[in-house]
């Protein structure tokens, strides 16, 4: 961090600055210009709060050489992260293949999904049981019963699930029932939940919020880490922009942008980015080749039947023909599916 002074700083205000930020344990190095002052501080300067700093009328501005996440940053873990879950990987050479309805609706549903989804591939099964609908009026997920459901489909097939969790008072009981605890769109700067997940060692899913910027994103995962659990991997789902075609515009430069800036597996979400079934397979070919370290799909017996998402689940028949077509994009970037 850069502190800039105004050029007529005084020298009382300047030594007083650079004293309040030793005291915090941050070393001050002053340079002095002829117009400009500049104070460079080393250190941990996560202790220092940048409004304050401007807060003060002889302070001209601060520059930022480092991003304000650290744990997730690369620069202090230059080797991807690989999360393992079970006897899964996500971030290796091998991509992660999430795939099963938007809402668990009943145990047939999820366990016929569950058994047709594994033999074309899939690596996880999803399947919603609390779900965060724009309406209240909507199928808001079968709740706790819905989990016991999932924990049925694992059983028949040994797929591990990744279901959304909305509240903090249900960490416990996600920890003990889920593989990998997913976080939705809307609860990414739900920063209660995001703490309380971090005091847990369970993999996370940290989906990217309707409307976050990459480094609002990437301080969401910084809240989980600094608490200590650094299994977390992000699911970019498509941002909101002025766009309407499309539920919502897939950013797929966001992978390789947060791959420059951290260590964490990215995987997509075609599905919830698009919002249509026939764009799930263009933009999940796209997703393997910008270098995505995984895809959650979201397929359904019977998408015209489906209580959530029937429009953008694809049919077991496509998923099925998608993984082998994926399986060529993944060889042509030296992965595997
Ligand atoms: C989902 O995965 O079903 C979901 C609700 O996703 P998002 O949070 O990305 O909207
Ligand atoms: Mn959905």
């Amino acid at each position: 961090m850069i502190i800039v002074m105004k050029h007529n700083a005084s020298r009382e205000s300047i030594e007083r600055i650079k004293e309040d930020i030793s005291e915090m344990g941050v070393q001050v190095h002053e340079v002095e210009g002829e117009k400009y002052c500049i104070l460079g501080l080393v250190g941990d300067t996560t202790v220092i709060d940048p409004k304050q700093i401007e807060a003060n009328e002889e302070v001209e501005k601060i520059v930022h050489v480092q991003e304000p996440y650290k744990k997730a940053n690369r620069l202090f873990h230059p080797h991807d992260s690989i999360i393992p879950v079970g006897s899964e990987l996500i971030g290796g050479t091998k991509l992660a293949v999430m795939a099963g309805p938007c809402s668990v609706e009943s145990e047939e549903q999820i366990v016929e999904l569950a058994r047709q989804v594994k033999k074309s591939g899939a690596t996880f099964l999803r399947g919603g049981a609390f779900k965060p609908r724009t309406s209240p009026y909507s199928f808001q997920g079968m709740g706790l019963d819905g989990l016991e459901l999932l924990k049925i489909a694992k059983k028949e097939t040994g797929l591990p699930i990744v279901t959304e969790i909305m509240s903090p008072k249900m960490v416990e009981k996600f920890v003990e029932d889920v593989d990998v605890i997913q976080v939705g769109a809307r609860n990414m700067q739900n920063f209660d939940l995001l703490k309380e997940l971090g005091k847990t060692n369970k993999p996370i899913l940290l989906k990217r919020g309707l409307a976050a910027t990459i480094e609002e994103f990437l301080m969401s995962a910084e809240y989980i880490m600094s608490e200590g659990n650094e299994n977390v991997i992000l699911c970019e789902r498509g941002i909101r922009t002025y766009e309407t075609y499309t539920r919502n515009t897939l950013d797929l430069s966001a992978v390789p942008v947060i791959k420059k800036h951290s260590h964490l597996p990215v995987i997509i979400d075609p599905s919830h980015a698009g919002g249509i079934w026939w764009l799930v397979e263009p933009l999940a070919k796209a997703a393997v080749a910008v270098g995505a370290d995984g895809l959650m799909i979201e397929v359904h017996n019977n998408p015209a039947k489906a209580k959530s998402d029937g429009s953008q689940s694809l049919k077991p028949e496509k998923f099925h023909s998608l993984m082998e077509k994926l399986s060529m994009v993944a060889k042509a970037v030296d992965r595997e599916i």
